[in-house]
């Protein structure tokens, strides 16, 4: 069974989407075993998203993570990792198929509501990033 680390990304818990994202991941068969809220520092949004350092959106993509409180989750299913990227739609809010998350709920290509880990050995990074506690069984 399969575990990937979620965030919904400021705009989205701005605009009081969690339970609306949450009720997505749940309807799919994706549980959630661990959650958080958390105002990320500058600090950080750099370490979490260190990949894309030098990119020409980086500092516009960590002054959004850090611009107000995201809500993290481990979400756990069946190929969590492919079918969570599959609700939350194409990168690019413009193409995300209708009906899912960044269709529903981004703003913009940088503020697209919604994170997920995109390979099993990056989930595990990223769950050990928000919960170095571990998460329960
Ligand atoms: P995420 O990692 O947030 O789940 P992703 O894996 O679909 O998204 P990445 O290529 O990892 O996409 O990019 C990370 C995030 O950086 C995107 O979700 C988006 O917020 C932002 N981003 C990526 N590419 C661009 C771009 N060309 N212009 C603006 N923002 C971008
Ligand atoms: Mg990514």
């Amino acid at each position: 069974i399969e575990r990937t680390l979620s965030i919904i990304k400021p705009n989205a818990v701005a605009k009081d989407a969690i339970g609306a994202i949450l009720s997505r991941f749940e309807a799919a068969g994706l549980k959630i075993v661990a959650a958080r809220m958390l105002h990320m520092s500058k600090e950080q949004a750099s370490a979490f998203y260190a990949v894309h350092q030098g990119k020409g959106f980086f500092d516009e993509l960590v002054g959004f993570m850090s611009s107000g409180p995201v809500m993290v989750q481990v979400l756990e299913g069946e190929g969590a990792i492919a079918k969570n990227r599959e609700i939350m739609g194409a990168t690019n809010p413009a193409e995300a198929a209708p009906g899912t998350i960044r269709a529903d709920f981004a703003d913009s290509f940088t503020e697209n509501a919604a994170h997920g880990s995109d390979s099993p050995e990056n989930a595990a990074v990223e769950i050990q990033f928000f919960f170095p506690e571990g998460v329960c069984e």
